[in-house]
Formats: C-alpha cells, sequence, structure tokens
C-alpha cells in the first residue's frame, strides 16, 4: 500500500531525513518511535505529500507521491490524517465539520455527506454531539470527531501523528480504544506515538527512529525482545 525508497530531505542545509525505506502493507499497523526531533512527523507527511522530499520514491497504492504526473489534492484525500491538536474547524459544528470535505473535496451530496459523517461519529460514540462546536467538547472527544471526519472521507489509509500526546492522561484510552477498533477491522495505519501498550496490542511492525535514519524497522516481536539496538533499548528505557 505504501512504499518508500531511499527518501532523504533537507530543510536548507540540515539534512532532516537520510535514505528512509519501508513498506507497509495493506491492513498493517505500523507504529513509528524515536526520540523528539528524529523526524517522525517529517516523515509521515512525505507520505501524504504535506512535505516535500528530495530524494527517493514513494508511492502509495501505486501511486508515486510528488511527482508531476500525480494529482496530490485526489491522492490526499484518500489518506487520512489525524494530528497532535486536533485542527477541527472551530467555528463549525461538529456535524460541519464532518461533511464540509465531503462536499468540497470529494463532491458528495449533503445528504450523503451527512449520512457518512453520522455513521462514522456513531462508530466513535459520539453521536449525541452532533449539533455542538468543537470548543464544547473535551480533547479525547475532539479528536474522535477527528478520526470520524477522516474515516468519513473513505481512506485508503490512516496516517496518525501523536494523536494522545495532547491530551489529558484520563482521554488517552478512549482515542486508543478507537484507533485499536480501526486497526482490528484491517485498516492500513502508520502511527507515530508513544504509547507502547497500543503497540504492542496491535501493531505488526515498529519503526525506530534517530536522527532522521530509520534504525529499525522489525516486528513487534522483535522490538520488544532482546534483539534491538542500543539506540531502541535506551530510549525503550526511558519511556516505559
Ligand atoms: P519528530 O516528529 O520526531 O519530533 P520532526 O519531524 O518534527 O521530528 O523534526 C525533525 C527535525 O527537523 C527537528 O530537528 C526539527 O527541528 C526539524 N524541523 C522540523 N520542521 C522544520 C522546518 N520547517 N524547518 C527547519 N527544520 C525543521
Ligand atoms: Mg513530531
Amino acid at each position: 500500500m505504501i512504499t518508500m525508497e531511499h527518501v532523504s530531505k533537507w530543510y536548507g542545509d540540515f539534512q532532516v531525513l537520510t535514505d528512509c525505506s519501508t513498506q507497509v502493507a495493506k491492513g498493517d499497523v505500523v507504529v513509528v518511535c524515536g526520540p523528539s526531533g528524529s523526524g517522525k512527523s517529517t516523515l509521515i507527511k512525505t507520505v501524504n505529500g504535506l512535505e516535500p522530499f528530495q530524494k527517493g520514491r514513494i508511492t502509495v497504492d501505486g501511486i508515486a507521491v510528488g511527482e508531476p504526473a500525480t494529482n496530490m489534492s485526489k491522492l490526499r484525500s484518500r489518506i487520512g490524517m489525524v494530528f497532535q491538536n486536533f485542527e477541527l474547524f472551530p467555528h463549525l459544528s461538529i456535524r460541519e465539520n464532518l461533511t464540509l470535505a465531503q462536499i468540497k473535496v470529494l463532491g458528495r451530496s449533503k445528504d450523503e455527506a451527512i449520512e457518512r459523517g453520522l455513521k462514522y461519529l456513531d462508530r466513535v460514540g459520539l453521536i449525541a454531539q452532533k449539533d455542538k462546536f468543537p470548543g464544547q467538547l473535551s480533547g479525547g472527544q475532539q479528536q474522535r470527531v477527528a478520526i470520524a471526519r477522516a474515516l468519513s472521507m473513505d481512506p485508503i489509509a490512516m496516517l496518525f501523528d501523536e494523536p494522545t500526546s495532547a491530551l489529558d492522561p484520563e482521554m488517552i484510552n478512549e482515542v486508543l480504544d478507537v484507533m485499536v477498533g480501526l486497526a482490528q477491522d484491517g485498516m492500513t495505519m502508520m502511527v507515530v506515538t508513544h504509547e507502547m501498550g497500543f503497540a504492542k496490542k496491535v501493531a505488526n511492525r515498529v519503526i525506530f527512529m534517530d536522527k532522521g535514519s530509520i534504525v529499525e524497522d522489525c516486528t513487534k516481536d522483535e522490538f520488544f525482545g532482546t534483539t534491538r539496538s542500543d539506540r531502541a533499548r535506551d530510549f525503550l528505557a526511558k519511556i516505559i
């Protein structure tokens, strides 16, 4: 579903990604972890073209990211992205947040967009909140709406960038539970997170990054077992 071959990226003189290669198969759940500043956000943003890269090649469902012939807005509409800070539109109701991109980007009718949006809002357990505004919801609820909004676009894969790191501790699990459900339903996911409980439960693979490189790309059992690198071991010792 996603292939990344020898991807390098620079911000000016600073090399933020160095020769990153990996593959994510349909239905895979890949957790990306590593120290702050190691390039995790940049890596997953290259996948949907939010960050351009200078070297290498990325394909999503066979389509080359960032090449002139590729319709990037179409490709991006098929890849769901959930950020740390929810990024709902504050002046729109939850229902309008769920339907806007479906109508504007996918050209769905209002009725169809509402039907789909509310289906996913129900799935994340928030149907009763449909007429509220984002500011009236808790952080955990807003993040669940952001996930429902992404799902309403029928994505072929979902990218998450530290979706629980801005949440109060008591709200983390309600968001992780939704993500676990998605993983178990077979959604292809790349998830930047330090929630190792989530990784242990549903990840197929774990990527560990350090200083812009993919240092480990292995099965969950290998990662949490004994074969990992010193750098990954030091990192895990600090966060678990
Ligand atoms: P992570 O998500 O692992 O914390 P990031 O991908 O956000 O790491 O950032 C990797 C490195 O790139 C950091 O050193 C960061 O300071 C740098 N960086 C991120 N965005 C920019 C930018 N727009 N311009 C210059 N440097 C950046
Ligand atoms: Mg980051």
